[in-house]
């Protein structure tokens, strides 16, 4: 198979890339080799994500679009993987027969023996449960990561089961990497020259790994990056309310490389709607994470996730909603109207009107778009803290991150990229900020 292309194109969240750059890894053992040309693959990956509207349909259309890419060429073997594979698993063989290979998320550790077996030209599906095989494989191959900001997954799967979410479903029961596995994948990702690392998890803060008796959380694994000097940055996403322990909110003041950006999904300001939603904490308990961390450090931001027109959503559910949003103040969040996933309580019940849903949406998201504007508008003429990712060719400018994730452009040099610098914010819009490098001045 040597020197055959793969082409990965992946939807949805950060661990279908992270699962995406593994497989890459993998594949690469067979003599495959990574293409950025879409339409001159030997394989053709599509990671599908099952969290947004419509999944199953986005996925067939795209399957329509490799047909008429590769209709004038060899076709390639057409892999469908990730949430959707494992939803519909073989019903999407017999439905498209162009898929040559279903492969869920548990499963990637085979991809290897599917690519193999496919040359004698067998149809395959493999979407077993079973997570502990796929991290003993891919423990044992390289992560060949070299961005500067590289996703590491922790854990995977959710106990929790939300009433409107599919991951219980398709990524399966909470799992948590053996502690040691997972540093040496960071190791591995810093000799690479990454130097910020997001640790992954569906439910990334339940991360619980018990070794000799002693039981390894987050906080553990926070604690022991943070004394790798080549590192500079440490997150983490998608973080539950209830997993916000005592041991993870101090690492807000222990470590120095833990970005004081919190991630922390809420979804409904209302406590009927929690509840509705079967979300496991009230709007109260999520009030007083917050007040600690901004008294731990005033300068932590919070970002979160929103589904509006739950069913059962009244206009005063709403309104606690928007008044949670003046409280908070959250930047950088993501709002949608709740659309029903196949197979999960919610999907049952009754739709509220779609007009006043997306009346709804307009309203938060305005709210939430304001907060953005504002927070960038007040970092003008300040200097902050960038860590630079890369050049964009075109502008002939560098592209970073400051601590709160929002990009930020600017004039410097290649030999920038890599470090942390001091750039003064000179004007910004709702996404970005723009600058020039400040050498001279301490960052805000
Ligand atoms: S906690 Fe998150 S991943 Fe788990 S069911 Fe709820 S929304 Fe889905």
């Amino acid at each position: 198979m040597l020197n055959r292309k793969i082409f990965i194109k992946t939807f949805g969240c950060q661990m279908n890339e992270y699962d995406s750059n593994r497989i890459y890894d993998s594949v690469s053992k067979l003599g495959f080799v990574k293409t950025t040309n879409q339409s001159n693959a030997d394989c053709y990956i599509l990671n599908t994500c099952h969290i947004r509207d419509k999944a199953k349909e986005k996925v067939y259309h795209e399957i329509g679009r490799v047909k008429k890419l590769y209709r004038d060429k060899k076709k390639p073997i057409l892999v469908v993987a990730g949430c959707v594979a494992q939803a519909e698993n073989e019903e999407m063989i017999k439905r498209e027969p162009y898929i040559d290979i279903i492969l869920g998320p548990q499963s990637y550790h085979k991809v290897n023996d599917l690519l193999k077996n496919h040359i004698v030209s067998l149809k395959q599906e493999e979407t077993e449960f079973d997570t502990i095989s796929k991290f003993g494989y891919f423990d044992k191959i390289k992560n060949n990561n070299d961005k500067i900001s590289a996703f590491l997954t922790i854990q995977e799967g959710c106990d929790k089961f939300c009433h409107f979410c599919v991951v219980p479903y398709t990524r399966g029961p909470e799992y948590s990497r053996p502690f040691n596995k997972i540093i040496l994948e960071a190791e591995q990702l810093i000799k690479n020259g990454v130097k910020e690392i997001t640790l992954l998890g569906q439910n990334v803060n339940a991360y619980s790994y018990t070794e000799n008796s002693k039981e390894y959380r987050i906080s553990h694994l926070i604690n022991h990056l943070d004394q790798f000097s080549e590192l500079e940055r440490i997150r983490y996403t998608t973080s539950h309310p209830r997993d916000m322990t005592d041991d993870l909110i101090e690492c807000y003041s222990s470590s120095h490389k833990l970005m004081p950006f919190v991630h922390l999904p809420i979804q409904s300001g209302s406590n009927k709607m929690l509840e509705l939603m079967n979300r496991k904490h009230t709007v109260d308990h999520y009030l007083k994470i917050y007040e600690r961390l901004k008294k731990i450090n005033k300068e932590i931001e919070f970002s979160s996730d929103f589904i509006i027109g739950y069913p059962g959503e009244t206009q005063q559910d709403f309104e606690d909603t928007l008044n949670l949003i003046k409280k908070i103040k959250f930047i950088n969040s993501f709002s949608f109207i709740f659309s029903p996933r196949p197979g999960t309580k919610a999907s049952t019940l009754d739709m509220l009107d779609k007009n006043l849903a997306k009346e709804r949406l307009t309203l938060i998201q305005e709210k939430l778009f304001n907060n953005q504007k504002e927070k960038n508008k007040s970092l003008e003429n300040s200097i902050v803290d960038v860590l630079v990712e890369n050049k964009i060719e075109k502008q002939n400018k560098l592209f970073g991150r400051n601590k709160y994730i929002s990009p930020v452009i600017f004039n410097g040099s290649e030999s920038n990229i890599g470090k942390v610098v001091k750039v003064k914010v000179q004007n910004s819009n709702q996404n970005t900020l723009f600058g020039v490098l400040d050498k001279k001045k301490k960052a805000a």
